[in-house]
């Protein structure tokens, strides 16, 4: 690169180019917007300047962000430039390749960006069931009940994969691509894998059929990199057996369902036994009530995608509740539910938000639970629903979650974060 080189920077020439070729070519279009390596969020505009140095421009132009659906950049006037808007909320946070294609290769342009967009609070149902399993009715009027009637924001049909043959399969994933919206309602073709041993759910698996043992199960699962869920595991001593941990099962399976006393019971087991799990209050509706039954999941993400919600559930950025609207936050030392700390601390900051509409809708209690245990606890007066709270731990690793209840009984459950303590207090 010489000193003169104009601030909008030659990335065709740079990235894309043959080293080889770089002495002879011109660049063929320049990235104006926006600056390589910046922190995005929001909306973002791309802006491309073509046609430089001499060269023709090209006919059609796109952008792509993180993989998402390609955007057509139109012409700004008659100077050469081309813009386009892109919502970066639609994928995950963290960093992302925004790539510029035209229908010739040489002008394509890749640039490092990185997204931080706040997450927002989802609500979803990914356990339920139709008359392709032991339900009832079909899978169009179930997407159409869970997004127009229980108004889910997410929503998974999950039948058991023993009941479902190849045309059926066919069918529910064509009607789940169908039914999810992004910006306004996610679908998540999922398959309940059903053994006496255990019930597991499986989301966006490519094929319907799997292994039969579940240490197997666990391997194709974790190897095909499907989110999975633990179902229904009852307090967790007989189900799953017992819970026992497994390298792959933890690699393969993100949730397990809490939704009572009894199923913290299996959280707590799971959790103690090495898991890391985060809980979810899907229903396993057998009825005509979709996603409006007693509990759901509430998820963070920063939009409403099925690549932004896909990314969340595997990241365990979500809790269970059986208040329908109830908006739970929980950050230790800054990481948010789901999340394992990488850098040890010497305090457990801890940070709680609920939020609910519903202005009857007040805290009763916070529980801090500490590997299991209960080690903080707090009754707001008002029904307030803040609470800040620094834990001394002793040293070595832990896990925390929070547990919230509601005045009128209702509970919820964050994901765990998990992290390391070092003591340098006195
Ligand atoms: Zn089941
Ligand atoms: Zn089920």
């Amino acid at each position: 690169m010489n000193h003169h080189t104009p601030p909008a920077i030659t990335l065709a020439l740079l990235l894309c180019v043959p080293a080889a070729a770089q002495k002879k070519e011109a660049p063929a279009m320049e990235l104006v917007s926006p600056v390589p390596s910046s922190v995005q969020q929001g909306v973002i505009e791309v802006r491309i300047r073509t046609g430089v140095e001499g060269k023709a421009a090209p006919a059609s132009i796109y952008a792509s962000l993180g993989g998402s659906a390609g955007v057509p950049l139109t012409r700004t006037g008659d100077t050469g430039e081309w813009g386009c808007q892109i919502d970066t909320t639609r994928i995950p946070n963290g960093g992302q390749q925004l790539r510029v294609i035209t229908e010739n290769k040489r002008f394509m342009v890749t640039v490092p960006l990185t997204v931080k967009n706040p997450l927002r609070h989802y609500f979803a149902d990914l356990h339920s069931h139709t008359s392709f399993s032991d339900g009832t009715l079909l899978p169009e009027v179930a997407h159409d009940y869970a997004r127009n009637v229980a108004k889910l924001d997410v929503f998974s049909l999950t039948d058991h994969l023993e009941s479902v043959d190849s045309v059926e399969w066919n069918r529910m994933r064509e009607v789940a691509w169908k039914a999810n919206e992004d910006g306004a309602f996610v679908v998540l073709p999922g398959l309940e894998w059903t053994k006496r041993w255990g019930h597991i759910n499986i989301y966006d698996p490519g094929t319907r059929l799997w292994p039969q043992d579940p240490e197997s199960f666990y391997a194709a699962i974790a190897g095909a990199g499907v989110l999975a869920k633990f179902n229904h595991p009852g307090d967790g001593s007989k189900s799953h057996g017992g819970l026992a941990y497994s390298e792959a099962g933890d690699k393969a399976i993100q949730l397990m369902e809490v939704r009572s006393d009894q199923e913290e019971k299996a959280f707590i087991r799971a959790l103690g036994l090495g898991w890391h799990i985060a809980p979810d209050g899907s229903d396993d509706t057998h009825s005509p009530n979709w996603g409006n039954v007693k509990s759901w999941t509430g998820i963070l993400a920063p939009g409403l995608s099925q690549q932004a919600i896909l990314a969340a559930l595997k990241a365990r950025h979500c809790y269970s509740t059986l208040d329908r609207n109830c908006r739970l936050s929980f950050e230790v030392c800054g990481a948010v539910m789901g999340d394992i700390l990488g850098k040890p601390v010497e305090v457990a900051e801890v940070r709680v938000a609920v939020e609910d509409p519903d202005a009857g809708d007040k805290v009763a209690k916070f529980e801090l639970f500490e590997d299991g245990v209960v080690v903080e606890s707090h009754e707001p007066a008002g029904g307030g629903g803040q609470w800040a709270v620094s834990h001394k731990a002793a040293p070595g690793s832990h896990h925390y979650f929070v547990k919230v209840t509601q005045a009128d009984g209702d509970m919820l459950w964050s994901a765990p974060v998990w992290l390391a303590v070092v003591v340098s207090w006195k």
